[in-house]
């Protein structure tokens, strides 16, 4: 591309901001805001705005695919015929010895949505394993459990166009002004506008959203549902329930009345933190308001109760008759930039394509019959957690990786350095020799990255949009698409005849017809002549769905929503003891991304917050002598870590923060915050609780 234009979306969170990308020879690629995009208006968070950095510099590039011979060989270059003969090689014979279910694929919330389909048809279909997850488990698959069980089907109800519709918002478990901020910033200008709009944060951390808030209630970690539940009961008890919408589009109210009704203010208050008053206050807002909508993220996916978190926040969107209507409903906020195209497509252990269920056996075969297979299996596979904990037990023998650093990023980093030592085949399909998963492959596989391919992805308001292949990868680096394309055809597998990627999204549309997403009249030709569209989209002339369930009517076999009751109200994690006594959460800052591969490679990124601090409160720093700046050493029942400590009033007393991002010995007595973090899941959604690990804190 030589002194060209084209529009694309940023290809970090989940917001989907739209990109204007400038090539020319002499600068190589920048990029501004799109004015005209209906996500961003023009603007662009830090992240965004510094995304050309990466693409420029490929000094950290895989440029070639690598391999060892054995585990006592060293790294080489070979071509990529040897790479993938080498592969299909390796996994026929593994599955010959020990079965489909000793191989897994461990993929990522960034993969494009053809890639997520093609990678699930290769392994669902053809490999006959369903031993393919996505880092997604690590973000949002609480949220999907979630909505599934309210709503019938994983579906967002809400348009980002009802954030300037709403008159009160509810934000809880989120720190959107750093990690979505351009959703935050139109929330800020509507507020602006509009100063009677009010805003709820709820929190364990004095986050700059919380500092935005017209009502911060700084709340104890893990007991977020007694809080909701309080909020509730002073709902039904101030007359605010919407009684119509309750009676004729919900079901199991009385249930949820009863058990709402039974709890107390005043205890809420107490086990949460939070001044009765102030619980009140809260309800009053909510209560009143014309347009609600609630939004939410890692505070409440994260977490042992991940599940019922959810659902105990999506009642009081059903108690207030706030779903359908113009800015209301519930909005689960997307960490990835596709973590929602992979859900479409079944990108997880126990999902698959177009919304189908794995358990199901007529889903199964009308997979299977689409995709010209005998069958699919009916085991339910490994979810990211499970396939670590079955390398580390030796029941799988050999994990390919996409896109994704699982050494830095799963909870317990100690225990994935053992499984991926034990594994006898590792394969890590990637961009960047900086990702510390690359140094346990046996196969190393270069892929394109963000511009140097094309395919499509989903924002988490359902907005599909087509990302143009704008320059051309280095090195001799492939699409993902195109590397899995080769290596079924190594395995001889039918089914993988695409010559373009258009052509595997068109399979895909297709598959979609007649379903709760159906985009069978969406294309290529369309998306990039009209631009983007939120699903569905069922004809030539739609224009695409901005808000799900305006008709009232909801996916569930009665078309009613569903008032759930939690198997747990309190949090089931470890609580703090005498040995570990502070409760450490984890999460992001506003300049980093994930495990700081891409992000960390930009110094203007780096000014931010150069080093990870372990957030104290000054009354627990006081009793444990601890200054700002001190060195600290951190221990769980799992590892340590040593880092410095940044003494502030913003989080709660008891409680600690360390950002996620860092990996292993990046600056001197450093380490990585999942050594310390518990391998405890939801039950249901089999998400980790990365916000609720108890440890102690020591001067170094
Ligand atoms: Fe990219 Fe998200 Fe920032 Fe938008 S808000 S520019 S999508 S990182």
């Amino acid at each position: 591309m030589q002194n060209s234009e084209i529009k694309t979306t940023c290809s970090y969170c989940g917001v989907g901001c739209g990109i204007i990308v400038t090539n020319d020879s002499k600068n190589g690629v920048t990029v501004t805001g799109d004015k005209n995009h209906p996500v961003n208006k023009g603007m662009l968070c830090s992240k965004g705005m510094n995304l050309h950095y990466v693409v420029n510099d490929t000094s950290d590039r895989i440029l070639y695919p690598e391999m060892r011979w054995s585990k006592s060989h060293p790294m080489e270059r070979v071509s990529w015929d040897t790479a993938l003969e080498r592969a299909a090689a390796v996994f026929t014979s593994i599955i010959k010895k020990h079965g489909p279910d000793s191989v897994g694929f461990y993929i990522s919330g960034q993969c494009l949505t053809e890639e997520y389909y093609l990678v699930n048809k290769l392994v669902k279909g053809f490999l006959k394993t369903n031993n393919i997850d996505t880092n997604s488990r690590l973000c949002m698959s609480s949220a999907v459990v979630g909505y599934k069980k309210t709503f019938g089907e994983d579906a967002v109800p809400i348009a980002y166009d009802d954030i300037e519709l709403a008159d009160t918002f509810l934000i809880t478990g989120a720190n959107p002004a750093w990690c979505h901020p351009i959703l935050f910033r139109r929330i800020e200008q509507h507020k602006e506008k509009n100063p009677k709009v009010k805003i709820i944060v709820i929190d364990p951390r004095k986050t700059d959203s919380a500092l935005n808030a017209d009502l911060h209630l700084q709340i104890i970690p893990g007991t977020d549902i007694i809080l909701y539940h309080a909020l509730a009961k002073r709902l039904i008890e101030q007359g605010y329930a919407d009684t119509d919408f309750i009676k004729n589009h919900t079901e199991n109210f009385k249930l949820y009345k009863d058990l709402v009704l039974a709890s107390s203010l005043e205890k809420a208050s107490k086990l949460c933190g939070i001044p009765v008053n102030d619980i009140k206050l809260a309800a009053d807002i909510i209560g009143k308001a014309k347009g609600f909508l609630s939004l939410w993220a890692m505070g409440l996916n994260q977490s042992a109760i991940g599940v019922d978190k959810n659902t105990a926040l999506l009642n009081l969107s059903l108690l207030t008759g706030q779903v359908g209507k113009p800015g209301s409903g519930p909005f689960s906020l997307t960490g990835q930039p596709n973590a929602m195209g992979g859900r479409e497509v079944g990108g997880m252990a126990n999902l698959l394509a177009v919304h189908k269920e794995l358990n199901n056996p007529v889903h199964r075969k009308e997979v299977a019959d689409f995709w010209g297979v005998e069958d699919i299996s009916e085991k339910p596979g490994l979810t990211a957690t499970e396939m670590f904990d079955a390398l580390e037990s030796g029941k799988m023998k050999a994990i390919w990786v996409i896109c994704t650093n699982p050494l830095v990023s799963l909870p317990d980093s100690r225990r994935v350095e053992k499984a991926l030592s034990n594994a006898k085949f590792v394969v890590v399909q990637e961009i960047s020799h900086n990702a510390d998963t690359s140094k346990f492959a046996d196969l190393l596989l270069p892929a394109a990255g963000w511009l140097e391919k094309e395919g499509t992805m989903t924002n988490s308001e359902r907005r599909i949009s087509y990302l143009p292949k704008g320059i051309n990868a280095p090195g001799e680096a492939l699409p993902d698409v195109e590397i899995l394309t080769r290596f079924a055809k190594k395995m001889n597998f039918s089914g993988f005849n695409f010559n373009t990627t258009e052509d595997i999204y068109k399979e895909y549309c297709l598959m979609t017809k007649n379903t709760s997403i159906d985009i069978s009249f969406l294309n290529y030709n369309r998306l990039k002549n009209e631009g983007t569209f939120q699903w569905p989209v069922p004809d030539y002339g739609h224009p695409g769905t901005p808000r799900l369930f305006t008709d009232k009517k909801f996916y569930t076999p009665s078309q009613k929503a569903i008032f759930n009751l939690p198997t747990a109200i309190e949090n089931t994690s470890e609580q703090p003891s005498n040995q570990f006594p502070f409760i450490l959460t984890t999460g992001r800052i506003r300049d980093q991304w994930h495990t700081m591969t891409k992000t960390g490679k930009v110094s203007r990124l780096m000014t931010h917050i150069p080093s990870p601090m372990l957030e104290i409160n000054p009354i627990d720093a006081y009793k444990a002598a601890i200054k700002s700046g001190d060195i600290v050493v951190v221990t769980s029942k799992n590892g340590t870590v040593r880092v410095k400590a940044k003494v502030s009033d913003s989080i709660r007393e008891g409680v600690l923060f360390l950002p996620m991002h860092w990996g292993k010995q990046l600056e001197n007595d450093l380490n990585r915050t999942n050594n310390l973090t518990n391998t405890v899941v939801d039950p249901t959604s089999k998400e980790p609780d990365f916000k609720f690990t108890t440890v102690s804190v020591a001067k170094y």
